[in-house]
């Protein structure tokens, strides 16, 4: 697939497709990317925009500090960044195990800025903490959120300066094959090119469809909603979030979004079959803000004046593994790229999984993280869940 000049069409223009687009274009493809809606008009405009390495694996760990490599340079386009700090909470010891060890990976992939905290410390931090049942945290001091839908619309501003082009409200309808690549149709016409990328999110399995591809996208719904406060709180509230992987933790996370106003959201949801993305309900459920007020109550008991204000629910597009796909489904055909499945962190994953997509596009494998060849959607990957 090497050369210049490719004439490449995006998918989708949420976190992952924008990211994409910006990759190829700033290494000279000839980019067009479109949506049915608007930039950020899938889950990447309903997220809660935590960008963070709190984690504990090698290469999980590696991937975001390119993420974070490209988020510093669009900052330098306009790019509003609130670093606020992740506090991840431990529950037991291997929980507090696991958070050790990030220290140490974080650290040999240059990142410093992360601390274990005891209760006390956490409380030094988070006065309005319960740390009952809470053995310990980590804490990146150099992490935190921003607003995807400003992340999009920049990106795809940086893609049309580099010469590519934009079209939303313009639906993929049907692919067919021409020459080497493809013929598009679309619900504003007819759109040629060499190779396409399916990056539609929560739809990648019916964008998959259209190119004779099966995908497994599983969408699974969550739910978050503003918490407005009496008054200000006289610090900043963090990102906390009650989980390690694997862990007991209930999935709460909460973090500041403005003087008196906060943000929370469970992580962990029961596993489901999957949502219809044409026909899910968008909307925070009686059911779910008890559960919410509930384990707020557990672990932040005295929120001055706490109510909550409004509320949203948006799709996890999750893989079978849980690790994002990036790669050509069929590796005898390299002018379809998937890049899809990020589930709950698609807007801190989306900048290295867009290098990653251009990468397959102009090199035909990962050339600059070779190890994220494990992403590719391979047949042992890309099943249903067992
Ligand atoms: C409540 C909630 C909180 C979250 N919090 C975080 C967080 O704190 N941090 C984090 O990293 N992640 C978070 N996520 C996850 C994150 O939002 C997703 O992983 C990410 O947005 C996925 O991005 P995407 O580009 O794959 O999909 P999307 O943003 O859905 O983009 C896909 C796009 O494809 C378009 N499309 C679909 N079909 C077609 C077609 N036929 N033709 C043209 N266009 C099409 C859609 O309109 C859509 O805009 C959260 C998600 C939710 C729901």
């Amino acid at each position: 697939m090497a050369g210049s000049r490719q004439k490449i069409i995006v998918i989708g223009a949420g976190t992952l497709g924008t990211a994409t687009a910006w990759n190829l274009a700033v290494r000279g493809a000839d980019v067009t990317l479109l949506d049915q809606g608007g930039i950020a008009s899938g889950s990447s405009g309903r997220s809660v925009g935590v960008v963070g390495t709190q984690h504990v694996d090698d290469f999980e760990i590696l991937i975001r500090t390119h993420s974070l490599r490209h988020i510093r340079h669009w900052r330098t386009c306009g790019l509003d960044f609130h670093a606020i700090g992740y506090m991840r909470l431990g529950r037991d010891g291997r929980d507090m195990a696991l958070l050790e060890k990030s220290i140490d990976l974080q650290k040999a992939h240059g990142i410093t800025s992360a601390r274990l905290l005891n209760p006390t410390d956490i409380r030094a931090l988070v006065p309005h903490m319960n740390v009952e049942g809470v053995a310990g945290a980590i804490f990146g001091s150099e992490d935190g959120f921003l607003d995807p839908h400003q992340m999009c619309t920049i990106v795809s501003g940086l893609v049309r300066d580099l010469g590519g082009s934009v079209r939303q409200n313009c639906r993929l309808i049907a692919a067919d094959r021409r020459g080497g690549g493809w013929r598009l149709t679309t619900s504003s016409g007819i759109m040629d090119c060499d190779a396409v990328v399916n990056a539609a999110g929560a739809w990648a399995p019916q964008v998959a469809r259209a190119f004779g591809q099966a995908l497994h996208v599983v969408a699974e719904r969550h739910q978050a909603v503003t918490i407005h406060l009496s008054e200000p709180l006289p610090y900043v509230m963090p990102m906390v979030m009650d989980l390690v992987q694997g862990g007991v933790g209930t999935g709460l996370n909460i973090r500041h979004d403005r003087p008196g106003q906060l943000i929370t959201e469970i992580h962990k949801v029961a596993a489901s079959a999957g949502e219809n993305p044409d026909s899910y309900n968008d909307q925070l459920d009686e059911a779910s803000k008890e559960q919410l007020a509930e384990l707020l109550l557990e672990r932040m008991p005295e929120l001055p004046g706490a109510s909550f204000g409004r509320g949203w629910a948006g799709l996890y597009p999750k893989s079978s593994d849980g690790r994002p796909y990036v790669g050509p489904i069929d590796g005898r055909d390299p002018t379809v790229v998937t890049v899809a499945g990020a589930g709950g962190y698609g807007i801190q994953l989306g900048p290295v999984l867009g290098q990653l997509a251009a990468d397959w596009l102009l090199e035909g494998e990962p050339a600059s993280i070779p190890e994220a060849r494990r992403l590719l959607p391979t047949a042992e990957r890309n099943r249903a869940p067992s």
